[in-house]
């Protein structure tokens, strides 16, 4: 059997901000198909990794190498235009825009413009609260609901990796199953997926492999259904005590 091809290897990233060292020395590889999880608490350096990744902000050290490519000296569209997706914390959409628009600033480094106008007349379809609003104006819509725009806003590009951060944020536990189960079909149909959350529990529960982030540092990792019965996972960020955990029972 041969093992899926690595998509994304980040070795030694550094992120700082002045003297603050948000992410040090972080090492992680995501491969084609997998959903790969980044869970912490607030102010971890999950963000600022995520960023790092797309280009967002600039890797004070270390090598991020995509599809064989070393772009940590690259620009944050030259790698958008490389397949790299990046749907930001907050979501960051034009409320004054309609759904339409906010889509087609997704692709806007494609060229195939009429390809991309069909991809936007059935971008909505996969999003059943979505369908046939694409001429609405944004502000109508539910935090849940801009989440989903968000996240088909991100697909408009036709990436070959979708970084998600904390798309779960703020969201009724109902929408994180929806949001949830949409992250299961997009790995089905070929998608590959590196996933910020603080909702730790979702979050590896839909993944294959985790890394726990602590302080701007990779404390553990490894294959996500492991790091969900973890005796320091549960403690630490399930609130189930020690004695349970060791069973694996509340998890
Ligand atoms: P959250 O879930 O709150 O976004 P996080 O795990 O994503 O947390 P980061 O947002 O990456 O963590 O933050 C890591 C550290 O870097 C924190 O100490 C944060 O205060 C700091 N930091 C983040 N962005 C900036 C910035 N623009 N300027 C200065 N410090 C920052």
């Amino acid at each position: 059997m041969t093992l899926p091809q690595v998509l994304l290897q980040v070795q030694a990233l550094e992120v700082h901000y002045g003297k603050i060292r948000a992410v040090v020395g972080l090492d992680l590889e995501v491969h084609e198909g997998e959903i790969v999880t980044l869970v912490g608490i607030n102010g971890a350096g999950k963000t600022s990794t995520i960023r790092a990744i797309c280009g967002v902000v600039p890797a004070a050290g270390g090598r991020i190498v995509f599809a064989g490519e070393q772009i940590e000296r690259l620009r944050a569209p030259r790698r958008m235009a490389m397949g790299i997706a990046h749907v930001p914390e907050g979501r960051q959409i034009f409320i004054n825009m309609t759904l339409r628009e906010n889509l087609l600033l997704g692709g806007y480094h494609r060229s195939d413009r009429h390809q991309l106008e069909r991809d936007i007349e059935s971008a909505l379809d996969p999003f059943p609260r979505l369908q046939n609003r694409l001429d609405e104006h944004a502000y109508n819509l539910s935090g849940g609901e801009l989440q989903m725009l968000a996240l088909a806003r991100g697909l408009i590009a036709r990436p070959r990796l979708l970084l998600l951060d904390e798309p779960s944020l703020g969201l009724a536990p109902k929408v994180v199953r929806e949001l949830f189960r949409h992250l299961g079909t997009l790995q089905q149909q070929g998608m590959t997926i590196l996933l910020v959350e603080q909702n730790v529990r979702q979050a590896l529960t839909i993944a294959n492999r985790g890394y726990v982030l602590e302080s701007g540092r990779i404390i553990l990792s490894g294959a996500a259904k492991d790091l969900l019965h973890d005796k320091m996972v549960a403690e630490s960020y399930l609130g189930i005590k020690r004695d349970t955990a060791v069973n694996g029972k509340g998890a």
